[in-house]
């Protein structure tokens, strides 16, 4: 099936309960069990169904089914938020002791997590080099867990340089963990370039009109044999689990890597996803293609007009021929689309501010994958938490303005921003 068509029917069999044409909102906490031997078998994982919906919701079970097909995935799991979806998936291999590499441009609230907060958890995270991997392979070792990356970075705009890391992460028996919210499952899915499991926060281009937090992880097929080829390494999924009376996650035949996120972190944690949320972004996910399409014309309309502009010294977007990243966005986007991101570097710190203040169609926000036009001033606001040096190594300059083009027609766009530049 077609992505198009994927968005909209996967998952959800129409003639089961009274053939609802809009996905049922499961809204309950738990499930009534036939009978006692019901609810040992689910909990044996002999017969699959829901139990409690901090493990399992119906709602939830169709979003995530739909998003596994729409990535090439085997098996997806919900979160309640992009930074639980990072969280669980860096926790569901990486312990005391062990480190991570991650790229050197990330989201604000990435780096925050995987730089101080994991540390505290004795996990070591170790910058690489996303546009080439460059200095990714010499920082590998028999501890190093996961290589996390996001394919269309925010807000720097970078596009990673995905088959080197992929092809240095198997010669090493690394997983890769890939970001793919900017990118959206619409116009770029990572599993196809060998990528082993997928994060998104759903919060952005998946839900579309800033409504719901959300995010999902999604595993490729065939992790269960990586984990057995690098048994000693990934101890969490090949050796007995005793929080689960002594599990073997290798050994079960469903996709292994949302299957223990569930199972263990899912259970503990309980970062989970309102079956409200789901049902949100069901609804949302409907018209994800046609959405990525319109925001990446508007975007690439407004970074031409951008460039021409004497106040802007300089346009970050991948789309534009002068990009950097043109050639990758060209080889890994589909038909080259980039998305609804530009950063643009204004002539002060000060001019910065006083475009922003001038805007009026875009609003001063720091979410991004709106409908409506965002624009925001990143270091001193979603970025206000680094240091200078972190600001500078993450690409966010004092001048940078970054703006999340919306759905508008890209003419009122273009006017507002002549009019706040000038
Ligand atoms: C917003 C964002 C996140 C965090 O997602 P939340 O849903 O806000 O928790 C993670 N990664 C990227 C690339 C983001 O843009």
């Amino acid at each position: 099936m077609q992505k198009e068509t994927i968005a909209i029917h996967a998952g959800y069999d129409k003639k089961q309960g009274n053939g609802e044409m809009s996905v049922p909102i499961s809204q309950t906490t738990a499930y009534a069990f036939r009978d006692a031997e019901h609810a040992a078998n689910l909990f044996a994982l002999k017969e699959l169904g829901p139990i409690y919906t901090r493990l399992n919701n119906p709602t939830t079970d169709v979003l995530e089914q739909r998003f596994a097909q729409l990535e090439g995935g085997a098996a997806a799991l919900c979160v309640s938020s992009g930074q639980s979806s990072i969280f669980f998936a860096i926790a569901n291999v990486a312990s005391a002791g062990d480190n991570i590499l991650i790229s050197d441009k990330l989201y604000g609230g990435a780096v925050t997590l995987l730089t101080h907060t994991i540390k505290r958890f004795g996990i070591e995270a170790r910058i690489f080099k996303v546009s080439d991997a460059s200095n990714l392979e010499e920082q590998i070792n028999d501890k190093t867990k996961a290589i996390f990356f996001e394919s269309l970075s925010n807000p720097q705009i970078a596009v990673a340089d995905v088959e080197s890391i992929v092809s240095i992460a198997k010669r090493n028996g690394v997983l890769t963990i890939c970001d793919n919210t900017v990118a959206s499952a619409a116009l770029f899915n990572p599993i196809s370039w060998g990528v082993d499991v997928v994060v998104h926060s759903t919060s952005k281009y998946t839900n579309g009109q800033g409504s719901a937090i959300g995010g999902i992880i999604v595993e490729r097929d065939g992790l269960a044999e990586f984990f057995k080829e690098n048994a000693e390494k990934y101890t969490e999924f090949t050796q007995p689990d005793p929080s689960y009376h002594g599990l073997v996650y290798v050994d079960v035949p469903l996709p292994n890597f949302c299957l223990r996120g569930r199972l263990s972190l899912l259970r503990d944690i309980g970062a989970v996803q309102s079956p409200h949320n789901s049902w949100l972004l069901i609804q949302t996910l409907e018209t994800l293609a046609l959405r990525m399409e319109k925001h990446s014309a508007n975007a690439l309309e407004i970074a031409k007009f951008l460039s021409t502009n004497s106040k802007v010294k300089s346009v970050n977007y991948p789309g534009l021929e002068s990009s950097s990243d043109y050639d990758k966005a060209q080889k890994y986007f589909k038909d080259g689309k980039s998305s609804g991101l530009i950063s643009f570097e204004a002539e002060s710190f000060e001019a910065a501010k006083t475009v922003i203040n001038s805007a009026k169609l875009f609003s001063v926000v720091v979410n991004i994958g709106d409908s409506k036009s965002l624009i925001v001033h990143p270091a001193s606001t979603t970025h206000s938490q680094m240091s200078e040096e972190e600001l500078i190594n993450a690409g966010v300059n004092p001048t940078t303005v970054r703006l999340s083009i919306g759905l508008e027609d890209p003419k009122d766009l273009i006017e507002d921003l002549e009019q706040a530049l000038s």
